[in-house]
């Protein structure tokens, strides 16, 4: 008989993955960023950047004139991807302590502070913010592994 070993994706690969697609639903128009929260093992929420549901989606509302702009040059009404996503845990009674979180890119370091606050023990990451960003140092990934929430950017194998 032949000895038939099925190549089964990582749940890594299989989370990661959909963080990428969830960001292709992101109305903003300049990142798109897609995040997925999971508790040993299982989805516990999932997420992308933008206002917050039910008030504006910035491509349809201000594709001419683009979104109105805070004082770093972001989107003034958008929660980031891990904010949607670890607020939806939140507000359904999802146990966040201890969870995993897979988001296409790095954590700003607001968005850092609520990882940390929330007790999310690992983040997996594709995309640096501050390459993106044209800063010098990822600032929120530096604040996350000075107090212990271990940070790894993701490579698929
Ligand atoms: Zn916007
Ligand atoms: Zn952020």
């Amino acid at each position: 008989m032949e000895n038939a070993i099925r190549h089964k994706p990582k749940f890594d690969d299989i989370y990661m993955d959909l963080a990428v697609n969830l960001a292709q639903r992101s109305h903003c128009i300049k990142a798109q960023v897609g995040a997925v929260l999971v508790n040993e093992t299982r989805i516990i929420s999932i997420g992308y950047n933008g206002p917050p549901a039910g008030t504006h989606n910035c491509d349809e509302d201000f594709g001419n004139v683009g979104c109105p702009r805070d004082s770093k040059g972001s989107c003034s009404l958008a929660l980031h991807a891990e904010q949607n996503t670890i607020l939806y845990a939140a507000k359904n009674g999802a146990k966040v302590e201890g969870a995993t979180l897979y988001v296409t890119l790095s954590p700003c370091i607001s968005c850092a502070r609520v990882i940390y606050t929330m007790k999310i023990k690992k983040v997996f990451f594709l995309n640096s913010y501050a390459e993106y960003k044209g800063i010098p140092t990822d600032e929120g990934v530096e604040f996350l592994r000075k107090f212990g929430v271990e940070v790894v950017k993701y490579e698929k194998e």
